[in-house]
Formats: C-alpha cells, sequence, structure tokens
C-alpha cells in the first residue's frame, strides 16, 4: 500500500518510523511518503496562509502549494508504479464523516491513499473542488472536537489502516476479536500474575473450560458496551443479539437502572 501525506509539519508523522508501522514499511508492506507543502511555495516567507474572503478570524490555507503538492504526488506516485490508477485523496477536518474502523477496513483494501493536513481554519475548498475533478475525495473526521492540524489525525488513521494490511500484525486473529470489529467493545483481558495487590483474575478465566470462557467474554462484552456506548447496542439492533444475549442485558439494566435501553 502506497501512502502519501501532505503536510507543513513533515517532523509531526515521524512516529510512523516506529513500532509495527515501522516495520511495515521497512518490510516494504506500507510505501509511506511524507511531502513538506512549503516545497511548493514560491515566495521567499514559503507562504500557504492568507485571511479569509469575507472577512473572519483566522487564516486559510492557499490553494496554490495545494494544488502543485496534489500534482506532484500524482506524478511521483505514477512514476514509481506506472500501473497505479489514482489515489484516494483523505482530507482530515472537523466537518468530515467519522471515521469507523469499518472505514479502515475499507481503506486498508486500496492500494493507494493521500492525506492532506490543514492547518488554520482548513484549505481553501477550491482546492477539494479541483481534487475531485481527478480523484475520489472524502473529508474525514476524528472525532466531534477540534484538533489544531490535520497530523495527529492523520497519524491515528494511518495506524488504523496500516495495521489492517495482511502482513503487518503478525497474529491476524488479534485483528478479529477486537472492538468496533461487529458491534461491541472488547472483554476486559488479564495476564500473569493470577492474583496481584489482593485483585484475583475472574476464575472462570483459569478454569479451561472453552465454552465457559467464551460465554463469560460475550457477557462482559455486553455489560461493558451497554454501559459505555448504548448507541451501539442501539445499532446492532434486535437481530444482532441472541437470547441469552438479551437475558445478559436485562439482569444488568436491573442492576443498573440509570442504563438507558
Ligand atoms: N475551522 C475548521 C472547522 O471549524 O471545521 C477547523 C480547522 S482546525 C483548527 C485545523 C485543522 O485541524 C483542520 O483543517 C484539520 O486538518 C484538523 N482537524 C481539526 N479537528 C479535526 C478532527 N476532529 N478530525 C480530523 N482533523 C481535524
Amino acid at each position: 500500500m502506497r501512502l502519501d501525506v501532505i503536510t507543513i509539519f513533515p517532523d509531526y508523522l515521524a512516529p510512523l518510523d516506529l513500532s509495527l508501522i515501522g516495520k511495515a514499511r521497512r518490510d516494504r508492506l506500507i510505501d509511506l511518503h511524507v511531502h513538506d507543502l512549503r516545497d511548493f511555495t514560491h515566495d521567499r516567507h514559503r507562504t500557504v496562509d492568507d485571511t479569509p474572503y469575507g472577512g473572519g478570524a483566522g487564516m486559510v490555507m492557499r490553494p496554490e502549494p495545494w494544488g502543485e503538492a496534489l500534482d506532484h504526488v500524482l506524478a511521483a506516485g505514477a512514476a514509481d508504479d506506472a500501473s497505479a490508477a489514482v489515489p484516494h485523496l483523505l482530507v482530515p477536518g472537523p466537518s468530515g464523516v467519522p471515521f469507523t474502523q469499518a472505514m479502515a477496513r475499507r481503506l486498508a483494501l486500496e492500494p493507494w491513499l493521500a492525506f492532506a493536513c490543514g492547518r488554520y481554519e482548513g484549505i481553501d475548498e477550491r482546492v477539494y473542488d479541483e481534487a475531485r475533478r481527478h480523484l475520489p475525495v472524502t473529508s474525514v473526521s476524528l472525532g466531534d472536537y477540534v484538533l489544531n492540524g490535520g497530523e495527529v489525525a492523520v497519524l491515528a488513521m494511518v495506524e488504523a489502516i496500516a495495521r489492517l494490511v495482511p502482513g503487518v500484525v503478525g497474529n491476524a486473529e488479534s485483528l478479529v476479536e477486537e472492538s468496533h470489529e461487529d458491534g461491541l467493545l472488547e472483554y476486559p483481558v488479564y495476564t500473569k500474575p493470577a492474583e496481584w495487590r489482593g485483585h484475583p483474575v475472574p476464575e472462570v478465566l483459569l478454569s479451561g473450560h472453552h465454552g465457559k470462557v467464551a460465554r463469560w467474554r460475550r457477557d462482559e462484552r455486553l455489560r461493558r458496551t451497554a454501559e459505555r456506548r448504548p448507541d451501539m447496542l442501539a445499532a446492532l439492533g434486535e437481530d444482532g443479539l441472541d437470547a441469552a444475549d438479551h437475558e445478559v442485558l436485562r439482569r444488568f439494566r436491573a442492576e443498573r437502572p440509570a442504563v438507558a435501553d
């Protein structure tokens, strides 16, 4: 998978040299290119922003360096791999569609992604209009809050996407039983010692009874999801739960009447 990131702070992306993603780059599973937007300016101050038309606070990123940077990414990608089509351009921003595990799964199947890290009040809208003439463009939000720039969002998105690329995470099974993979949060996990500072590991996990362990884990997932993310349970709907699940939730709600349906 090829990834191109355009930013005015290339150093912000340095953590992508570490850990599993760094190893995936060295193993050539991930081909990451970080581009400095200021390399596509032509004035002495390497200016990338200007005041907003219509007035108001803050600055807006000018379209010219973005246009040149995106042209460069397209040309560089095509030069490296003549069979490459075009990248899917992902633009982080608080007004984008929410980034989810399902979206990460879809994006992990794509051969080429490009990310445009905005700063200030964002990027001149015409950059997207122009890019859409050549590429798929998706505006993506990390959550309902405002960051200073797109770099932190790109770090999170690249990590979530890249770990789903086959070979990046050694044990592919560990990717299946995770929060958000099937509409529930993950169960609590424990390791040795069996008792620590007076806290024992739940007995069932020491029983060696696979059926009982599986049921306990499912129950814990349901309880945790009901407590922390009732919206996820609602989205699963009646059909996503069986009779045993409903019974667990009924008991949980009886114990914790404050938890909404
Ligand atoms: N004026 C913009 C608005 O209200 O929608 C916010 C701009 S924000 C200060 C600057 C940059 O941070 C954005 O262009 C985007 O790259 C990034 N950013 C901020 N919040 C984000 C979020 N929730 N998800 C993804 N990126 C975000």
